[in-house]
This record gives structure tokens, sequence and C-alpha cells, in this order.
């Protein structure tokens, strides 16, 4: 047996407290389970307790698992490293959210694509608030120039943010980064784009779930702290350089 349950168990009362704690209704936070290097068979017991949202960073571990999952009832986003030519691919998953798009380019692919196959998709824009180089995700000062862009391709819909945050074992290091995506959710709301949503803030994972909820998130995603520690750095999934 995996301890998946009594650690899902855990980050259910986390979610519980935190938003006790800053007067949220648990209700608006939704867990997002972060599947990436974990096996199909541990995933199901995750959806076996009620678990219903999961996320790979990789088309590849999409496509391995996707039978195994296909006969319980689940729904799939994507927070990985979003390349046009995967769009293809991605596109045969049923993956209802890419929570990773940050560039027009790709974004422009995947607006054809999505006609041609008479499909539309949700998105959310990520974003690189910590200022690492290394990291995904559009800069803070282009954020609404591309929200303006994609606003205008009818097949993708723009539901809200995403930021991975500052990597660091201190939760108050990540607080800006948190902060700063929930200011520009405000700005870009009172831009008042059409055809644009802003309702989803996707922030805070294992480590630094309570400030990201504190700071207004609507999903956090979660992997270690429910599925253990995995075997390759996140680097291997989050750095440019190390995309394969
Ligand atoms: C792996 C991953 C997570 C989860 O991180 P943990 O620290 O394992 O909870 C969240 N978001 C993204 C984009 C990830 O790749």
């Amino acid at each position: 047996m995996s301890n998946i349950v009594s650690n899902l168990s855990i980050i259910l009362q986390r979610i519980e407290k935190a938003c006790i704690d800053n007067k949220r209704d648990p209700a608006e936070v939704k867990l997002l389970l972060a599947t990436k290097t974990v096996s199909a068979e541990y995933i199901k017991e995750a959806l076996q307790v009620g678990q219903t949202l999961i996320a790979e960073n990789k088309v590849q571990e999409i496509k391995e698992k996707y039978e195994s999952l296909r006969d319980i009832r689940h729904t799939s986003h994507f927070i990985g490293h979003l390349q046009s030519n995967k769009i293809k691919d991605i596109l045969k998953y049923d993956i209802s959210c890419i929570q990773s798009l940050d560039r027009l380019d790709v974004a422009k692919k995947l607006q054809q694509r999505l006609e041609y196959e008479k499909k539309k998709i949700d998105v959310l824009i990520q974003i690189n608030t910590s200022g690492e180089q290394s990291k995904f995700g559009v800069h803070p000062d282009k954020a609404i120039e591309l929200v303006r862009s994609v606003s205008e391709f009818s097949n993708i819909q723009i539901q809200g943010l995403m930021t991975i945050g500052l990597f660091s074992a201190e939760a108050e290091k990540v607080r800006p980064c948190f902060r700063l995506l929930k200011q520009i959710q405000q700005e870009i709301i009172a831009e008042g784009i059409p055809n644009v949503n802003m309702h989803e803030l996707s922030m805070g994972m294992s480590g630094d779930l309570e400030t990201a909820i504190e700071e207004g998130a609507t999903i956090v995603r979660v992997g270690t702290a429910i599925f253990g520690q995995r075997i390759y750095a996140d680097s291997y999934y989050w750095n440019e350089s190390q995309i394969g």
C-alpha cells in the first residue's frame, strides 16, 4: 500500500485550514494533482478516493497513462512547457485546459489546429513572476499584450493565469510572486478585454499552498506531498535547456 490516500487527506486538511484562516470558501480552491513521473496505478488510487483533476508536464507521459486512466472519471490539464510540434498530440488526449500558454506563436498554431479539428480549449496564461531566466512564462510587463492577442483566437478561451513562482524552501520568498500574479489578474480585469475570463489563479505547490491560498489561488498544484519525492529534479521539466 502507498501513502497516497493518507497524504491526500493531509493536503485536503491543509487547504481547508488555509481557506478558513483566510475567510475563503474551500469550494473556491481546487486541488490539482501534478502527476509527472507517477504511474497510472498510483494516480488511480487518488482518483478512486474522489480526486478529479490531474495534470502532466510532458505529452509523452499523458500518452503512456491515457489508456489506463480512461475508464475512471477525471479532468486533465497540461502544466508543462508547450511546444508547437506537440500541439497535435496534446489535442488527442482530452486535455481540457493548457495552463502554460506563454507565447503568441504557439497560441497561433494552437488556434489553427483547433479550427481544423473543430474543437475549443481553455487556457491559462503562464507568467514568469520570479524573474528567473530559466523559468517559462511571459514576462509580467508583456502579459496584458499577450492576453489581448490570444483573446482574438475564437477557439481558445482564456480562463485565468498560472505561475510557478520562485523555487524556495521559504514560503515567504514566494509570496511576492503570488502577489504579482494577483495584481496582473486585477490589471487584466480592469482592461475589460472581450472573450477573457480571469477567474482562475493557478499558483502554489506542496511547500507553499497556504501562502498561495492566502494570496488568492483558485487552483493549487500538488505533486510531492501526495505522491512522494520524484527521482528527477524539477529543472528537467522547467528549464528550457533541459527540454528534450
Ligand atoms: C511538479 C509541478 C508542480 C507540483 O510541485 P510539487 O512541489 O511536487 O508539489 C506544480 N506545478 C508544476 C508546473 C509542476 O511541474
